[in-house]
């Protein structure tokens, strides 16, 4: 009841001013960072609504933002991918948004270079899965090499499947090798953010994401997002922190036809009317994205 009252005073105050300021929406332009102080969607258009934390394409999962594995809804890759890429096996799985958005990019990406050489080497894990990945890396590597890859259990982005590894075929078809911007592949990592995929792990970004440079690990954020994000050059902590500072009360973000929030999790506002998603970010609070 409170957290209703509140949001309709808030509704009313950003009303208000509105009107006061009258006139039309200026036209949100393409740039990234536009924002303006009248929204297309006034707030005495919205409605509170209650949300789950770890829904959604921007949640951040680290060492330090640990998963709390909410209910998912996961897809097998294998019988539901395009013949034009390869699984290391057939169990992998994704949530449907990621998997929708990877068959589309890697089919464009084979129609336009020819190649049929990525194989997905990892997908979504759970717990368990994770862990003996840890141990096998400090066996194997040592516990230096572990921590510089291998997020502990409950820390790695892959348990949102919304994580994919990537690999390369020989020739020979026989093995798989790591993943790097060389030769046609080049044309991922360069169109990757139109579907909403970004290059999770760069190098100069280690000391943020808290984990060494990966060229083989894309992780689906969505659209408009991972091209916000290429544009600005933003990991996910950075876009995480920069998207709080367009508070559903105040200054929004526009990006081509998208208009952009930011909600703490005790008053999350979304249209009353037209098509949005909202996104938890796994520390708080919930982006919301509306598609004008
Ligand atoms: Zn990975």
């Amino acid at each position: 009841m409170h957290r209703i009252h509140f949001g309709l005073t808030a509704c009313l105050m950003a009303f208000l001013l509105f009107s006061g300021c009258g006139g039309k929406a200026p036209e949100p332009d393409h740039s990234v960072g536009a924002s303006l102080s009248i929204s297309d969607v006034p707030l005495n258009e919205c409605i509170a609504v209650e949300a789950e934390s770890g829904a959604g394409s921007l949640v951040l999962v680290s060492n330090g933002h640990g998963w709390s594995f909410p209910d998912a809804q996961l897809i097998q890759i294998y019988g539901n991918k395009p013949a034009c890429y390869s699984l290391r096996a057939a169990d992998l799985q994704l949530q449907p948004e990621a998997l929708t958005a990877l068959n589309a990019m890697l089919s464009d990406y084979s129609e336009t270079t020819g190649d049929r050489s990525v194989n997905v080497v990892a997908a979504w894990r759970d717990r368990e899965m994770q862990e003996s990945l840890y141990n096998r890396a400090v066996e194997t590597h040592g516990e230096a090499y572990a921590n510089a890859y291998i997020a502990r259990p409950g820390g790695s982005e892959h348990h949102t499947g919304l994580a994919v590894d990537l690999a390369v075929w020989h020739a020979d078809r026989s093995t798989s090798a790591d993943f790097t911007p060389d030769g046609d592949r080049l044309w991922i990592y360069e169109n990757c953010a139109r579907y909403g995929y970004i290059l999770r792990y760069p190098a100069g970004k280690e000391n943020i994401t808290g984990i060494a440079a990966e060229s083989w690990h894309f992780r689906y954020v969505g659209v408009p997002h991972a091209e916000i994000m290429g544009i600005k050059g933003l990991v996910l902590e950075e876009y995480l922190d920069f998207l709080q500072g367009y508070r559903v009360d105040g200054e929004h973000l526009y990006f081509g036809e998208y208009e952009l929030w930011y909600c703490e999790s005790d008053a999350i506002f979304v249209p009353k009317f037209g098509e949005y998603t909202l996104s938890s970010d796994n520390r708080g609070g919930f982006i919301v994205t509306v598609k004008r």
